[in-house]
């Protein structure tokens, strides 16, 4: 590879491999690209040749540039320069240490004290409590919308209406959003769109060519992918992507360089994976959609989901985490079918190798929006949020057979 960037006609999934390997990260000057993934740079202190090489460093604030361990170093570079490869229309890519200080990271650097910000009644919980609390008390006032209304919420902005948090699907019941439509309805008025496209990622929707300005993503989920590291990440064009560098400079977050070369592993599967749970999670959300147990299947790619003509055509790929609700039933059978199951763990985040299940209780957590959902009876409130990993399909059907059994023994 002579040059770093990968040339614009590549597909994502070749932009996969090749991304941010340039020469210098993964070998020496005398024997450039000498391993195939740049080693782990730990570092605070960069040491300069001589005092004029010193005194540049100040002033070239760009991954690349050797400065000070806050900065960054190539491994961390290495990551941040090949989620920008494969997202479309960034400038840029900052890391951070979690997907929630990738969030608090980008609202704290759009909004100041007496800003209104807009947020999608299906948003990851973290991201209410941080508007509840951190924001309120710097008088950030947040308004919560239906994720599936765009009349209310175009009624919601004011003239205070700094910026809008999306997350499409949304957390827990999965409802897609008419993205481009809030966006465009953004652009026009100056307020910041922000998008947590933690579920797609970059490779299943791309955020900026869909009119959003600043997209985000908790790596912790598909990137890491095997449920060993916590990192967050936000692209956006030239303009915000040099404000949420500045910012986070201020603010001193870094992510460790040996997380950023497990991110770099992960990533370079990704495609693959992200691949696989979307057609295992699609073949059991159909069975689910045939058993009697269940009352609706919250899947973006299945029909039953709000919004699956809005998957159908904003996105390009999928995944695993989908929820399902049963008909009837009650919590305690709820565990009982959670507490049976073998080959799912019972535990937080998603998106790695292995499958998952959770209690959905979406009730607790909205406030602008109804649940269960128009249109389903109110007796179907108990649910559960299944990530789907990369065992066999078959063989997670067959746990969940006999894990409904459990739960009519309850019923
Ligand atoms: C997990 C998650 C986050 C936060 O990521 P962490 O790395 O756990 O802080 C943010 N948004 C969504 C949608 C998530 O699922």
């Amino acid at each position: 590879m002579s040059s770093h960037h990968t040339p614009d006609d590549l597909t994502p999934a070749t932009r996969l491999v090749t991304s941010g390997r340039r020469p210098e990260w993964t070998g020496t000057g005398d024997h450039p690209s000498a391993v195939v993934s740049p080693a782990v740079w730990r570092a605070s202190t960069h040491l300069y040749p001589d005092m004029a090489t010193l005194r540049a460093g100040h002033s070239q604030n760009a991954d690349g540039n050797f400065y000070y361990g806050r900065r960054g170093a190539p491994t961390q570079w290495a990551l941040a320069e090949a989620l920008t490869e494969i997202e479309p229309g960034a400038a840029g890519t900052v890391l951070y240490p979690s997907g929630v200080a990738a969030i608090a990271g980008v609202l704290l650097a759009v909004l100041k004290p007496g800003d209104v910000l807009l947020m999608t009644d299906n948003a990851y919980e973290p991201s209410r409590t941080l508007a509840r609390g951190m924001l309120a008390d710097m008088g950030v006032d947040t308004r919560w919308f239906d994720p599936t209304d765009l009349v209310s919420f175009e009624a919601a902005i004011c003239n205070r209406t700094r910026a809008v948090l999306l997350e499409s699907p949304g957390s827990l019941t999965m409802e897609v959003q008419d993205v481009p439509a809030i966006a465009a309805l953004c652009r026009a008025r100056g307020i910041v769109s922000i998008l947590d496209n933690t579920w797609a990622s970059s490779l299943g929707f791309a955020a900026l060519p869909h009119g959003i300005d600043i997209t985000l993503m908790a790596l912790t989920k598909h990137v890491g992918g095997h449920s060993d590291l916590m990192m967050g990440s936000a692209a956006a064009g030239a303009e915000w992507y040099d404000r949420l560098r500045r910012h986070s400079q201020m603010l001193g977050t870094v992510v460790s360089p040996d997380d950023a070369a497990l991110a770099l592993r992960g990533l370079r599967t990704m495609g693959l994976r992200l691949a696989r749970e979307t057609e295992s999670a699609n073949r059991i959300a159909e069975w689910l959609e045939g058993r009697a147990e269940v009352a609706r299947v919250l899947c973006p790619m299945r029909p039953g989901c709000v919004g699956h003509d809005l998957w159908l055509r904003d996105f390009t790929g999928g995944c695993g985490l989908f929820s399902f609700v049963f008909r009837g039933g009650s919590s305690a059978g709820r565990d009982a079918f959670i507490d049976a199951l073998t080959l799912f763990g019972i535990g937080f985040s998603w998106g790695g190798f292995e499958s998952l299940a959770t209690p959905l209780d979406p009730a607790r957590v909205r406030t602008a929006s109804a649940w269960p959902l128009p249109g389903m009876d109110a007796a179907d409130v108990f649910g559960v949020r299944l990530t789907i990993g990369l065992e066999d399909a078959g063989d997670l059907i067959a746990d969940m057979t006999q894990a409904f059994a459990v739960w009519a023994a309850h019923a």
